[in-house]
């Protein structure tokens, strides 16, 4: 027993993934080809798809929000777990890498659920709000550049619906978060949207410890 968290060494993690991956064959073969590109470490872990997944179905979304497609293994996720009327709009600047999510989109027979928007994110989320949609999202997930990250959140949190959830990811940041003698921007910018976050009032919160750290903000 513990009242703390466990950490997962190798040997925890893969009996935990061996009582509890359920990753579909079309999400296996992205993440094989994912883990070739040089920046494959931007992918989410797969039993966070699984969560972000549940987490979906939980809240009954049919309309979603992700800032950082990549090669789009957390959209197709998402993507899966919605219903067939179910939508993303999905937010990236990188037409290369989200070539990759497209052919994935297109494998799974999701694309039709999913409408990428090529632009800086915040540009998406305000001609999102320009255009009366304040207030419709079930669900957002945050995942782009992270000196955004307060931008972002508080674009969505205007953007989804009272009990609507927003995920913020990487919140713990390879356990740099921690460390005062990192001060790069990027751990300075989680380190402070982590602090406004704990006293916001207008979400009910919980930091899960799962992959590198996730925010749930519950909107109120
Ligand atoms: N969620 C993805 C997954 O599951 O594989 C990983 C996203 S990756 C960590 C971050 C993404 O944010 C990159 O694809 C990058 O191109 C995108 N990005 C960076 N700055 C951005 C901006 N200002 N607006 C939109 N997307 C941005
Ligand atoms: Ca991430």
């Amino acid at each position: 027993m513990t009242k703390k968290t466990l950490g997962l060494d190798d040997l925890l993690h893969s009996y935990f993934l061996s009582v509890s991956g359920r990753e579909s064959d079309i999400l296996r073969a992205l993440r094989e080809e994912t883990a070739a590109h040089p920046l494959s470490r931007m992918q989410i872990a797969p039993e966070q798809g699984q969560f972000m997944a549940l987490l979906v179905q939980l809240l009954g979304a049919t309309k979603t929000l992700e800032i950082g497609v990549f090669t789009g293994y957390s959209s197709l996720a998402v993507a899966l777990a919605l219903p067939a009327q179910g939508k993303i709009v999905a937010c990236d600047i990188s037409e290369d890498y989200t070539t990759v999510a497209r052919s994935y989109w297109q494998a799974a027979g999701v694309s039709d659920k999913i409408d990428l928007r090529i632009a800086p994110a915040l540009e998406t989320l305000d001609r999102l709000l320009e255009s009366g949609e304040a207030g419709t999202f079930d669900f957002a997930f945050i995942d782009a550049d992270k000196q955004n990250y307060d931008n972002y959140y508080e674009r969505a949190l205007q953007l989804v619906r009272v009990g609507g959830l927003i995920a913020v990811d990487n919140v713990l940041w390879g356990g740099q978060v921690a460390d005062p003698t990192v001060q790069d921007a990027s751990t300075e910018a989680i380190r402070a949207f982590n602090a406004k976050l704990l006293q916001d009032e207008r979400i009910s919160l919980s930091v899960v410890p799962i992959a590198d750290g996730l925010t749930l903000a519950l909107k109120r």
